[in-house]
């Protein structure tokens, strides 16, 4: 049974060129970049052309404003706290309903350490009121962390538009790129973002290795103290390899990002029409439009998205019900509840996250065998024997 790969958003495959550039790292280039022998010393310029990619393909001034780390999650961490520590007096964040765990339990942690947290609604289509967000801001905000897109949804928030209020009232802006870097192209030179988090496994780099893009002349404190690794800014010896590996995809990502968005968007869009199709009580989750190429949040009323997920995974299909890092817990997504969707539609959805690596063949083939599958579990399911709720 040959797999089908829809879960991309929770990682993604390492790109064959990735692989072969981090291959020589892996054995016979095993040197410590900060050594003072050439040995160590040569890996340096590798460990430097992967961050002039980075910042390429982000659109950054200098390569200088970035900074390796382990994974997304540090990244935001580091961008939290680091700003926190910078600006000591203020004891205020804003950020929204829906982010990454990496962010909203930091920002949970931080409110039992004193801070104050405003965490902004979201409307059904998963968008922010910018008013709110103009009104939440005082004189004890320190951050505003929004993320760029949603992992769950897809939904893109206008980073371009919060990045300029947060600018106008003299607060760092950290946004929360995880999702967006590699699916589409943006430049730092046009978005006054401060601080920018990003993954490499979600964008076809290996697991193990993030980044952060400070803006030059923020205020930065290290949040991992240690050596002078990165300029002082991380401590830690390098992850060389998966730096390498992220250097390589970001490059990629910079080649193809423009064309293969469109070509994601198109079997994204596919996938959507068919099931809307073939399947009755269904609901696309997200704002149409402002949504990321290859993300589709779909809600199958009166079933639960685990069964669902459970049985595409016979079929050698594997997909996500809401967001990897939550499934387990088997609690509702704080997305889909924070927009407002009906209960028995939040239980019952599936995310579909597509790569460049998906094929239409993969497409129909979802559309060919999900229609049985939710067919055969309306009809064992408690809530498929009920009358449709009004919503
Ligand atoms: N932020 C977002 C939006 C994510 O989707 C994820 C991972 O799913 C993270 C942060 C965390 O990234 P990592 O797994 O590299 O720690």
């Amino acid at each position: 049974m040959k797999l089908i790969y829809m879960d991309n958003n929770a990682t993604s495959c390492i790109a064959p060129q990735v692989f072969e550039a981090m291959k020589p790292f892996l054995r016979d280039e095993y040197g410590n970049p900060s050594s003072m022998h050439n040995f160590g010393g040569k890996i340096r310029k590798y460990v430097d052309k992967a961050r002039e990619e980075v910042a390429d393909l982000l659109g950054a001034n200098d390569p200088q404003e970035i900074i390796f780390t382990s994974c997304g999650t540090e990244s935001d961490n580091t961008a939290i706290i680091s700003t926190l520590r910078s600006y000591p007096e203020k004891k205020h964040i804003i950020t929204t309903k829906v982010e990454h765990p990496a962010v909203l339990n930091l920002c949970k942690y931080l409110e039992k350490t004193g801070y104050r947290v405003t965490y902004l609604e979201v409307d059904n289509e998963g968008m922010l009121d910018l008013n709110e967000l103009r009104m939440a801001i005082d004189h004890d905000t320190a951050i505003v962390s929004i993320m760029y897109a949603n992992n769950e949804t897809g939904v893109i928030f206008p980073v371009e538009e919060i990045a300029e209020i947060a600018r106008v009232r003299e607060v760092i802006f950290h946004t929360d790129a995880v999702q967006a870097v590699g699916k589409i192209p943006f430049k730092l030179t046009e978005l006054p973002i401060d601080i920018l988090a990003l993954s490499g496994h979600k964008l076809h780099a290996s697991k193990g290795i993030g980044a952060l893009y400070v803006r030059k002349g923020t205020k930065f404190s290290p949040f991992i103290i240690g050596g002078h690794q990165e300029d002082s800014r991380r401590g830690g010896t390098e992850n060389v390899a998966s730096i390498v590996g992220l250097g390589e995809a970001c490059r990629l990502a910079r080649e193809s990002t423009e064309k293969e968005s469109v070509r994601v968007k198109k079997m994204r869009d596919k996938l959507e029409k068919g099931i809307l199709k073939k399947i009755p009580d269904v609901k696309i989750n997200g704002h149409t439009e402002r949504r990321l190429p290859n993300t589709s949040n779909i809600s199958f009323e009166f079933i639960e998205g685990e069964s669902i997920l459970l049985m595409l995974d016979e079929k050698g299909i594997a997909v996500s019900s809401g967001s990897a890092c939550t499934s387990g817990s088997l609690s509702p997504s704080h997305v889909l509840r924070a927009m407002g969707v009906p209960f028995t539609y939040v239980q019952g959805s599936i995310r579909f996250s597509l790569s460049r690596y998906n094929t239409e063949e993969e497409v129909d083939q979802i559309i060919k065998e999900l229609p049985p599958i939710v067919e055969r579990l309306r009809k064992i399911s408690p809530f498929g024997m009920q009358e449709t709720p009004k919503k």
